[in-house]
């Protein structure tokens, strides 16, 4: 049994990226498993920390995040999000009614990796490295899933 993969914090450590107080409250908002939000809830959370931390901070520390390849960017429900788990391999399911998202990995799909073996289409051969498959749906459990949609309902 593994413990599983290194969590982002961990493994920026690991990589000596050097955590100044604005980069660990990002780090912060990201932590935890079927973590994706958008550029302004990390800021919303990373605020909650650091009350005076910028918009472009934000912005810049989740760009220099991606581009290191340490957090995805996917676009998921028609908004960009930052997505932390980047060690396993996982597809999305997506609640149309209540906005829950929750990562599938790609194993337990039963569609096989995918990945490493060439997959032939109408005779042309292709070579596939990664794969984004959204499902959408809704909860099975309803009233958890009215739950959810109520806290976010704003009460305005
Ligand atoms: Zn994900
Ligand atoms: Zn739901």
């Amino acid at each position: 049994m593994s413990d599983g993969p290194p969590p982002l914090l961990s493994r920026l450590r690991e990589r000596g990226w050097r955590l100044t107080a604005q980069r660990r409250a990002v780090v912060g908002a990201l932590r935890g498993a079927d973590v994706h939000l958008t550029a302004d809830e990390v800021h919303r959370a990373a605020a909650s920390v650091l009350p005076d931390v910028s918009r472009a901070t934000i912005y810049n520390t989740l760009n220099e995040l991606v581009s290191m390849g340490e957090v995805g960017e996917v676009v998921l429900g028609g908004r960009t999000r930052f997505d932390p788990n980047v060690t396993t391999p996982h597809h999305h399911l997506v609640c149309d009614r209540c906005g829950l998202i929750r990562d599938v990995p790609v194993a337990d799909l039963g569609l096989g990796s995918g990945f490493g073996e060439a997959v032939t289409v109408d005779g042309a051969v292709f070579l596939p490295s990664r794969a984004e498959l959204v499902i959408h749906g809704e909860c099975a459990d309803r009233r958890a899933c009215d739950r959810r949609r109520e806290s976010q309902t704003p009460s305005a």
